[in-house]
């Protein structure tokens, strides 16, 4: 309890001096906003709306699936400490920590060690409206766990202190441990040692780069919301990762403001049509109007970053978007609707193997005869590609080559 200890012993004027000379700033989507500058909004918004005033301490709302929880899970003396120095430069005891879903055990640690430090608390459930919205009769002052931690940190011991920011990487689906970094740290540092050419992009918090950002510098005005730095590779649609973020981000959304809801969907069911090969260019005016929309009509982090998977695509993976709307293709072959599986007319036997392998079905054809796949039947399964051993059987995208439109002999067939 130095860090508190160390501030009680300066009177509430200094310790907001000192915060706001330090360049304090809050960590995540609203990172690059001077501490002091949220603390004397709320203390404004609290005494025009008559309400009091607490120290509140959440997760971004963006950060969808809670990661960063494990600061308050590892650091909970340290995020208290931070909050009760901040309960003290604003005068006020009352406090709130906002814990993404139910949590009974850490709400109870919570509740118990917050006696220590002072703090009148209360746990909410769900998301905040980080700095907008204010719960009845409070008006908070919020922060990340993040931020009341490092606050804690500096009052134990300014002179050592170096601002820093825990970052994790993901890769594919493995999200490695957090490490703590130096604010200022690049990405190429943080992803480590990977051959350029196996990132296709960066997803840096909810925003998504191609892998020129690896010479971004993560640091107070520019870090991931969630803490998590993915590397996604040469293998991935970048059309697809944008549908599959939308609607995670659809799922979300608590549906009060318009433009979260419904520009959400709007943006998840064009890029979905992209994958489906239905998508045309003028999709791509109204996205544009559905992202600006949001950004300024939005309550909360979640509807202000909502778009940042299709403005990522958008800005750097333009490539990839014509190939889907005016191409027909994906790159990777991870949208099927592109993809066709034929048999290769020189190439077949007429042996009918691949026939009793379809699930669907759907490939026609006699002994000695060329076999044929119907394509409105086929699923795009690909086991009858392996049960060929002519390797008669092709998966590709793009336009189909020349093939028979009825039953036509083994040999016979003539390409022109
Ligand atoms: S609807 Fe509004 S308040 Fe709800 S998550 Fe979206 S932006 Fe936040
Ligand atoms: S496609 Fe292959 S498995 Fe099917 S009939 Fe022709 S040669 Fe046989
Ligand atoms: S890809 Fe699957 S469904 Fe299509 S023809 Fe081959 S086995 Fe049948």
């Amino acid at each position: 309890m130095t860090g508190l200890m160390s501030a009680k012993k300066q009177n509430r004027e200094e310790v907001l001096n000192k915060i706001e000379e330090k360049g304090f700033t809050d960590y995540g989507h609203y990172a690059g906003k001077l501490l002091s500058a949220i603390w004397s909004d709320a203390v404004q918004g609290a005494a025009d709306e008559r309400k009091k005033l607490r120290i509140a301490a959440a997760l971004n709302n963006c950060d969808y699936d809670a990661v960063l929880i494990s600061v308050l899970e590892n650091n909970l003396a340290e995020v208290l400490e931070g909050m009760a120095i901040a309960a003290y430069a604003l005068g006020t005891t009352n406090s709130a920590v906002y814990l993404p879903s139910e949590n009974d055990g850490l709400a109870d640690r919570i509740m118990e060690m917050s006696k220590g430090y002072g703090l009148d608390m209360q746990i909410e459930v769900g998301i905040v409206d980080t700095h907008i919205t204010n719960t009845n009769p409070f008006y908070n002052a919020n922060g990340h766990f993040e931020t009341y931690a490092a606050l804690s940190a500096f009052f134990s011991d300014p002179e050592t202190y170096r601002p820093s920011i825990l970052l994790a990487v993901k890769r594919g689906e493995v999200l490695e441990g957090f490490k703590k970094y130096p604010l200022g740290v690049t990405v190429k540092k943080v992803v480590g040692d990977i051959a350029e050419e196996d990132i296709m992009a960066l997803e840096i918090g909810t925003k998504i780069f191609d892998r020129t950002a690896l010479d971004v510098k993560i640091d107070a005005a520019f870090q991931p919301e969630n803490g998590v730095v993915s590397v996604l590779g040469p293998d991935v649609c970048m059309i697809d990762q944008a549908v599959v973020r939308m609607e995670k981000i659809c799922y979300k959304s608590c549906g009060k403001c318009t433009f979260c809801r419904e520009g959400s969907r709007q943006l998840h069911a064009i890029f979905k049509e992209m994958t489906a090969g239905k998508g045309s260019a003028s999709d791509l005016a109204l996205v544009k109007e559905i992202v600006d929309a949001m950004e300024f009509s939005t309550l909360c982090s979640v509807g202000k970053t909502a778009a940042n998977p299709v403005i990522g695509v958008l800005a750097n993976f333009d490539d990839e978007i014509e190939d889907h709307i005016k191409r027909k293709k994906c790159r990777t072959d991870t949208c099927k609707a592109f993809m066709n599986i034929y048999i290769d007319p020189m190439k077949c036997e007429g042996c009918g193997d691949c026939v009793d392998e379809c699930p669907a079905d759907c490939i026609e054809g006699d002994e000695g005869y060329i076999h044929m796949i119907d394509d409105l039947e086929c699923t795009k399964c690909g086991k009858c590609i392996e049960a060929c051993e002519y390797e008669a059987i092709v998966r590709a995208s793009g336009r189909l080559p020349k093939l028979p439109e009825k039953l036509t002999k083994v040999g016979k067939f003539k390409k022109r």
